[in-house]
């Protein structure tokens, strides 16, 4: 992958799941890496030396990204230890699921506030350094339900959609100054998310894929690659689907 020097990515909520996958990719693409986590998990120091050994440096750092002041904080830590932003990757988020009569309040605002707001905090905290340097790449992490909606999580699909709404604007906003905002939207990944989902619904999802297996966190990562390197120089505000053809 071509990088062209530009090669300090930040990626969040990256303890684990798809956001590791990336954050690993994209230092075996070159990328020194800051791993934004929460809470963390005991495997956040292994994926440190993992990194490291394949040369590239990486750091972690807290925060949670649904707090604008926190936000704000990643991405200043992220300067003061790299000196520059190249990558973003908005990755961190949670789900809350449960059919809409029943849905409360708490599990409504709490997912918007972490898919959503996250996304637009990360970035309005990011953009100011990528201006500055007239280059980077944004790269969302939406949902194949943020285009179709799913019974059962009015909350998650609504926060998707809207990440594919900011992800058009900041691709218009920002294009002048040689910053690139894209999307992708994973159909069904094997993760923690997705685990305790019942066999019923499995089964169900598994028919609708064309491709009849569910997506790995490896699919996820080789296009959020692409999306960082210069190869994907002349695409922005694109949104790329990630789902085995569930969604076309
Ligand atoms: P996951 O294994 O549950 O990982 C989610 C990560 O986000 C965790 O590391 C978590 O950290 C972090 N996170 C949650 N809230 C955060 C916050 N407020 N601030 C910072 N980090 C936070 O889920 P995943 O499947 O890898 O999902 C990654 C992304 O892909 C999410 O945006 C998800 O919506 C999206 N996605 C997943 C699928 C799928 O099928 N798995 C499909 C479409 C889209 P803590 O554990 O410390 O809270």
């Amino acid at each position: 992958m071509d990088i062209a020097g530009r090669n300090v990515a930040v990626i969040t909520g990256a303890a684990k799941g798809i956001g590791r996958a990336i954050a690993l990719r994209l230092s075996e693409d070159g990328f020194d890496v800051v791993i934004n986590y929460r809470n963390g998990s005991a495997s956040l120091e292994e994926l440190i030396k993992e990194i490291e050994g394949k040369g590239r440096k990486a750091a972690a750092v807290q925060g949670d990204v649904s707090v604008f002041t926190e936000a704000k904080n990643i991405m200043k830590q992220a300067i003061d230890i790299f000196g520059r932003i190249d990558v973003l990757v908005n990755n961190a988020g949670i789900t809350r699921d449960g059919l809409l009569l029943r849905m409360k309040e708490d599990d409504f605002d709490k997912v918007i506030e972490v898919n959503l707001k996250g996304t637009f905090n990360c970035i309005r905290h990011v953009s100011p350094v990528m201006l500055k340097q007239r280059s980077g790449k944004i790269i969302n992490i939406s949902s194949v339900v943020g285009i179709t909606g799913n019974a059962g999580q009015v909350n998650y699909s609504a926060a998707k959609a809207g990440i594919i709404g900011i992800t058009k604007s900041t691709a218009r906003e920002l294009a002048s100054r040689g910053i690139n905002v894209n999307a992708v939207a994973p159909g069904f990944i094997d993760t923690d998310m997705t685990k305790n989902l019942s066999e019923k619904v499995k089964e169900n999802a598994l028919h609708n894929i064309p491709l009849k297996r569910f997506g790995t966190v490896y699919d996820v990562a080789n296009a959020v690659s692409f999306l960082a390197s210069s190869n994907s120089d002349y695409i922005t505000g694109q949104i790329i689907n990630i789902d085995g053809g569930m969604v076309m």
